[in-house]
């Protein structure tokens, strides 16, 4: 690689962040960008590759939405059930799901910076549709609050436009460039060394914009810093998301954030590979999560029920479930429904493993759980059902249980309508929260609490989230640390 030993921006990684960092400094100015991608050229992307790429971000409502997705059929726009979300709805979502937790200067960066990213995506050329995922009652579509839109064509769909518009910028993308090494110390960042199949070399850089992703991938790095068996999750995403640039970060004096002991882990299926599991054939999000709990129920190998299954829309609880299946004996649970709450499942197109009966007993057999703990599980859990008011699946109902010791606060109906399923789940993780301390600049701060002087990072590298979190946040922090990294970039340096 003799001649190629410089540049104006490096980053580190080819998901979505990078994307987001390195188009950013484009557009603010840099002159040569090189961006430098562990995964060979037919695994580039990480976990943005096995994304459903949903935003969520304030906005105004349908009519924004309609803006986002030109050319948009009137019938189809006149369907939407949209709810403007606020800027005090986002805080107040991150502020509940991190349980007061969040940096608040970083919480309002990313809620008041949000709008404005998912425009300039759209400015620069990333194209967006509609999620598939929505409740239609009476002809209109009813969103969960703050979602409604994702990039069109899913993980591949937005990495391939990120490409093409990086490439058409003259952004250089080298695949099977894992950094092995970061240069510099607790101070200031100059560069990085970078091992590739076909050698070794170093590579200086005004700036240095880390985006390599959490450790999700790393049993060694889960069983160091998450809660009890996290070696044993499933990976949702890539592979090649093993923390080392985080690791050499902090061992440089990079000060961190988020928690470390935590992580998104939802609910998946029970038989999904170890890592990257399988994609809808249109390339859209992923075949195995198992979302659909709020019109159900869940119990462990114990036959008992273990948590609210309706505590909120699943998109403020399922970045939570995977972990409290991993506290179960086994790591396993099944999630259990009727015929009308199988109905009501809003994800049908996913692929399952899944058992039916007629009857709760005889699914108790089949599932290998005790038939007649099961069936007072269910009989004890349709009993307390409360008969109003009406359920209603386009909201939190208030159709809930009583006088049970572990409630279901939403949606509560009882399972009583054959055939019964049961859908044995496991938890995936889809990335880590511990991780680089940014500020509002997404410059990397120290341990004396200062900025490392030609270090930003964005994505799933830095620290943000504890205990839960909102869904689709991870895409938006990308697009609005990397837009920010990428700027800052340029300005500082
Ligand atoms: C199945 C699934 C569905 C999801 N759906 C959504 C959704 O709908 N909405 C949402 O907001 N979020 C979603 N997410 C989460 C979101 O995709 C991630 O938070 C986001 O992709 C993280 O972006 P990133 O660029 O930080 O990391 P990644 O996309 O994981 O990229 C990290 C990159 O760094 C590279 N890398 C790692 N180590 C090195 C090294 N040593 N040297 C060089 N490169 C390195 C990796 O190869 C990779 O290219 C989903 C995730 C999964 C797995």
């Amino acid at each position: 690689m003799a001649g190629d030993q410089s540049c104006d921006v490096i980053v580190i990684g080819g998901g979505s962040a990078a994307f987001d960092a390195a188009v950013s400094a484009k557009k603010s100015g840099a002159d040569r960008i090189i961006m430098l991608e562990k995964a060979p050229e037919a695994e580039y992307g990480g976990n943005a590759r096995y994304s459903g790429t949903g935003f969520r971000f304030v906005h105004s409502g349908a009519e924004e939405m309609r803006e986002l997705v030109p050319g948009l059929d009137e019938d189809y726009y006149r369907s939407l059930n949209i709810a403007p979300y606020t800027r005090e709805d986002f805080l107040a979502d991150l502020e509940r799901m991190t349980q007061g937790r969040m940096d608040q200067t970083l919480a309002e960066t990313l809620v008041d910076e949000s709008n404005a990213a998912i425009h300039w995506m759209k400015e620069v050329g990333i194209k967006w549709e509609f999620l598939k995922e929505h409740a239609m009652v009476d002809g209109k579509r009813y969103f969960e609050r703050g979602i409604a839109v994702h990039v069109a064509g899913g993980g591949l769909g937005q990495l391939s436009q990120w490409r093409e518009v990086a490439e058409g910028l003259g952004i250089e993308i080298r695949f099977n460039s894992p950094v092995s090494a970061i240069h510099g110390n607790m101070h200031r960042i100059e560069g990085v060394h970078v091992c590739s199949e076909d050698g070794e070399y170093d590579l200086s850089g005004k700036a240095v914009i880390a985006c390599a992703g959490g450790f999700q991938a790393s049993p060694e790095m889960r069983a160091r810093y998450l809660s009890g068996n996290a070696d044993f999750v499933k990976v949702r995403g890539s592979k090649h998301d093993t923390g080392e640039v985080l690791r050499y970060l902090v061992e440089l004096g990079a000060m961190t954030g988020g928690q470390w002991q935590s992580g998104h882990m939802s609910p998946i299926d029970a038989q999904a590979p170890d890592f990257e599991t399988a994609q809808h054939a249109d390339g859209r999000g992923n075949t195995q999560s198992r979302y659909d709990y709020p019109y159900g129920i869940t119990v462990n190998a114990l036959g008992q029920r273990f948590f609210d299954e309706g505590e909120a829309q699943h998109s403020y609880t399922y970045a939570k479930t995977g972990r409290a299946v991993l506290a179960q004996p086994g790591s396993v649970a099944w999630q259990i429904y009727d015929e009308t709450g199988n109905k009501m499942r809003r994800y049908p197109h996913h692929k399952a493993t899944v058992e039916e009966a007629n009857s709760i007993s005889e699914l108790a057999g089949k599932i290998g759980l005790a038939p007649e703990v099961l069936s007072h599980t269910v009989e004890e859990f349709n009993a307390a059902c409360m008969a109003e008011p009406a359920f209603d699946p386009t909201r939190p109902d208030g159709k809930r249980t009583e006088g049970l010791t572990i409630p279901k606060s939403n949606w509560a109906t009882p399972i009583v309508d054959p055939p019964f399923k049961a859908y044995p789940v496991t938890c995936g993780i889809t990335f880590t929260f511990g991780g680089l301390k940014v500020n509002s600049r997404a410059q990397v701060l120290n341990t004396l609490h200062e900025p490392m002087k030609g270090l930003y990072a964005s994505g799933d590298i830095i620290g943000l989230f504890y205990y839960n979190y909102p869904s689709f946040t991870g895409q938006t922090r990308n697009a609005v640390f990397g837009r920010l990294a990428g700027r800052s970039a340029v300005e500082d340096n």
